[in-house]
């Protein structure tokens, strides 16, 4: 019996230690976490760094309202200025919160430009922004809206890849385009570079803003600090969460200067997002993650990963469909429903977790070791074998 509401299609399986890229059950039983809370826990399980962040933080300043100056926040807001394209930054505490902010900053450029009329946001149809009233709308999947209506007005949605109808939802209402870098929850699908390219010169020639969701494929993930930086291009804002807080729940929006000036006192807030124990925490991470040899790391590593993946594949083609994504941020795409492999991976105690597109989503922590790879690859070519069998 749970007192808890049945929204989640729960696994029957809890854990009460973690530590790196594992995890122990109630009864001790090891796991290998390529989960890691979604792309949530960057640094792994209880990260020594982290853990003495907290301590430390705990015993000074936990939170205080946003109607007072907090300094960690500037030194945060101002380490993420330092390495990226944004000019300011505004907290948050999801992700959810980030794109639903970057949706209503869009908006206020425009209003404070005198053009309120330009209130539109141009979507990919069934990718993710989260889960509040707006952002599901956003997503524009029929599933997350389900007995949600009224329908929330001003989005427009294009597929994946249709550049046409893209092009013809552009007019004078038009305020921006918002979509995932690398689709997550879509089946981790990635923006060509070229597409990027284009998706750029496209907005600036419209002068409508490019909102880049980088919550799930930000902050490392993907051995670039943000995924869209491999192709070079500068977006306009950027809402982010997952990685940043290697577990501890913070989101943030990224924009540019000309933005940002329409966001002035009183415009929007949040009651927790920015508090001093969260800005340690997201310093702490940032400082770790942003470090040249760190990413290189990651893309060194995961380059090896979707080698080997590959090779598996090879090995397994009526099986494996496709090794899709970049970084650690990993796709396996079957041919048929994942459900059945990914439980029986967690049967062989390796967790994996679901995406669109019968995507198995692989997400291990950025400094997981080449072993611990290892180990996952054994478990994936094991419970291949057994499926072809
Ligand atoms: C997870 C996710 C969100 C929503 O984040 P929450 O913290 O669950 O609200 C938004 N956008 C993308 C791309 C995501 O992956």
């Amino acid at each position: 019996m749970s007192y808890l509401v049945q929204n989640y299609n729960r696994k029957k399986l809890s854990f009460k230690i973690g530590k790196g890229s594992y995890l122990f059950t109630t009864n001790g039983v090891k796991y290998l976490d390529f989960v890691q809370g979604i792309a949530v826990n960057s640094l792994g399980h209880a990260n020594p760094n982290l853990v003495k962040v907290i301590n430390d933080q705990s015993k000074k300043l936990w939170h205080v309202s946003n109607a007072f100056i907090i300094p960690e926040g500037e030194i945060l807001a101002k380490k993420i200025v330092e390495k990226t394209f944004a000019s300011s930054v505004m907290f948050q505490n999801s992700g959810t919160e980030a794109t639903e902010a970057a949706i209503k900053i869009a908006r206020r450029y425009f209003y404070s430009k005198g053009k309120p009329e330009k209130n539109r946001i141009i979507c990919i149809k069934n990718s993710f922004h989260g889960r509040t009233i707006a952002a599901i709308y956003a997503s524009g999947s029929k599933k997350m809206i389900e007995g949600f209506g009224p329908k929330v007005q001003g989005f427009d949605h294009f597929n994946f890849g249709d550049h046409k109808t893209l092009k013809n939802l552009i007019n004078k209402k038009t305020a921006a385009i918002m979509v995932e870098t690398i689709m997550g929850e879509g089946g981790i699908k990635v923006i060509p570079d070229w597409c990027l390219k284009g998706l750029r010169q496209l907005c600036t020639k419209k002068k409508i803003l490019l909102i880049m969701d980088e919550v799930q494929s930000g902050i490392g993930r993907t051995g670039d600090f943000f995924a869209f930086e491999k192709s070079k291009i500068k977006p306009d804002i950027v809402p982010i969460a997952k990685g940043i807080g290697g577990g501890f729940p913070i989101g943030a929006v990224l924009m540019t200067k000309k933005i940002s000036s329409a966001m002035i006192p009183g415009s929007h807030g949040s009651t927790f997002g920015g508090n001093p124990l969260a800005m340690k925490i997201g310093s702490k991470v940032i400082d770790i993650i942003s470090n040249k040899n760190f990413l290189y790391k990651v893309k060194k590593k995961s380059n090896y990963f979707h080698a080997e993946l590959n090779k598996i594949k090879d090995q397994y083609p009526n099986l494996i469909k496709e090794v899709r994504g970049r970084g650690f941020l990993i796709g396996l795409q079957l041919f048929k429903d994942q459900s059945k492999f990914i439980d029986a991976l967690m049967k062989n105690k390796l967790l994996t977790i679901k995406a669109a597109d019968n995507v198995i989503r692989i997400l291990p922590p950025l400094n997981v070791k080449k072993s611990e790879i290892n180990v996952a690859l054994k478990i994936i070519k094991k419970v291949c074998y057994k499926f072809t069998k």
